[in-house]
């Protein structure tokens, strides 16, 4: 068990926790916050999600 004080609030909680009991920020900073996080997952989906919709019609118009 290691104290560490909060970057944000500077309260003093366990380093081990994910985040501060007091304001919920991440203890580490390679956590992504989740907002930073579902950006460019959501540009992915439906970048793949786009491919596929080609794919599909493609081949679609191929089997007329
Ligand atoms: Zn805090």
């Amino acid at each position: 068990m290691n104290l560490i004080n909060c970057r944000k609030c500077d309260h003093e909680y366990d380093g081990d926790t994910i985040c501060c009991p007091n304001c919920e920020t991440p203890t580490n900073h390679n956590i992504p916050n989740y907002p930073r996080f579902k950006g460019p997952g959501i540009i992915m989906f439906f970048w793949i999600f786009f491919v596929i919709l080609m794919i599909v019609m493609m081949v679609s118009y191929l089997a007329m």
